[in-house]
This record gives structure tokens, C-alpha cells and sequence, in this order.
């Protein structure tokens, strides 16, 4: 069985990489499974640039394994995209419910409805095959995938992580934390960039 490694601790997200992964027989490991997780300094200024420093650090230290390495975050179209790849750290050492009245208060500054307040969640899964190209260069390739909504002005749901609360999905009258893992995996920005990669890996 072929080994993937993610650049990840995370055991939700191996769990949703797994299943995803299971079709093209490959085991999926995570930063626990190996010696040592990198501590890899995402300095770049998109989601993909910051998910192919993962890839390629993971690359260039586990040569013989697939590397899976994903950034998301959310941005919101009234804040010129923010807070963008500053999403996990957004105004500092804040909680999240800190976090989403730092949000409500610069919306509120804008001047814009709060029914056109609208966001998205992005993902970028960068995906190395063992090995090196005959060019010598690491052999990546980066998938993309979006969820579209709009920032509700109060905090709803206990489901999900993040910024769940605040974005709301007006198709399910409902907020990213009050719908069930299983509904968010088929919508969200990951699922869609995993369902990307499922499509290249059949081909
Ligand atoms: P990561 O790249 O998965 O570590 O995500 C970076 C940050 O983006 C997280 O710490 C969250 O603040 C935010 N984020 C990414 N995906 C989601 C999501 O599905 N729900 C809520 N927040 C998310």
C-alpha cells in the first residue's frame, strides 16, 4: 500500500484525507506517525504559496512518502479579502468569539449591508509524488476549492471550528456550525479541493 504523508497533526483532517484516499489504496499518515514535525515558516503571501512550503519541506524530509499539505482561511470581500492567510492568527492572540466582534466592528466601518456581507473559505492542498522530476525540481501540484457565504452579525451553532459560527450559508438557512461534519465535507472548501485531487489521482 502507497503511504501519504499530511503536514498535518491534525486527526480530523487525516480522517476526512483518508476517506477521500481510500479508493487509491494508500495509507495515510500524519506528523505523529513520523519523527518529527517541521516547524515551517509560511511566509508566502497566498494559500497555495504557504501550502507548497509545507509540501516541499515535508518533500525534502520524507522523500519516500506522498506529502499531502493544505492552507484555508476566510476572506471577506468587504475587508479586501482579509483575513486571508492571517486567519488561524486574525488581530493577535484573540479567541475566536474575540475574534468575531474584531470582524463585526470593521464591518460595521465599511458602511456595508449586513446582508451583502459575503465570504468565502479557501483551500489549497499542495500534493508531492515521492521522489524528484527528471529536471531535478520536487514534483507538485496544488488544488483549490471555495465555500461561499456571508458573515452573520451574531455567533450561531456549536459544530465545526473556527469561524464556523459567523458564516452562514444562506442555501441551508443555516450556519457552518450548525450543519453536520458530514454535509460540510461534501460543500466546504476542502472537500471541494480533496474532490479535486480525487479527480487527477482516477486519471
Ligand atoms: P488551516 O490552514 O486549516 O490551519 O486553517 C487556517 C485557519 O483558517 C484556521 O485556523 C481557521 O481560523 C480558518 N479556517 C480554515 N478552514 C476553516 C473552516 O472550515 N471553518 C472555520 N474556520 C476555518
Amino acid at each position: 500500500m502507497r503511504k501519504c504523508l499530511i503536514a498535518s497533526s491534525n486527526v480530523n483532517k487525516a480522517r476526512e484525507v483518508q476517506e477521500i484516499l481510500k479508493d487509491f489504496n494508500f495509507e495515510v499518515l500524519t506528523t505523529h506517525d513520523v519523527e518529527e514535525e517541521l516547524e515551517v515558516i509560511e511566509d508566502a503571501d497566498s494559500f497555495t504559496g504557504n501550502a507548497l512550503l509545507k509540501a516541499k519541506a515535508y518533500h525534502e524530509r520524507y522523500p519516500e512518502y506522498y506529502i499531502l499539505a493544505d492552507d484555508s482561511g476566510l476572506m471577506i470581500e468587504a475587508l479586501d479579502g482579509r483575513p486571508g492567510i492571517y486567519s488561524a492568527r486574525y488581530g493577535g492572540d484573540l479567541s475566536y468569539p474575540e475574534k468575531f466582534k474584531l470582524i463585526w466592528s470593521e464591518l460595521a466601518e465599511t458602511g456595508v449591508d449586513p446582508n451583502e456581507w459575503r465570504a468565502k473559505f479557501v483551500c489549497a492542498i499542495a500534493w508531492c509524488e515521492p521522489g524528484v522530476s527528471l529536471s531535478g525540481e520536487v514534483d507538485a501540484r496544488v488544488f483549490q476549492g471555495e465555500m461561499h457565504g456571508i458573515i452573520l452579525d451574531e455567533a450561531r451553532g456549536e459544530n465545526g471550528f473556527g469561524y464556523d459560527p459567523i458564516f452562514y450559508l444562506p442555501e441551508f438557512g443555516k450556519t457552518n456550525a450548525e450543519i453536520s461534519a458530514e454535509e460540510k465535507n461534501k460543500i466546504s472548501h476542502r472537500g471541494r479541493a480533496l474532490s479535486e485531487l480525487q479527480k487527477y489521482l482516477k486519471n
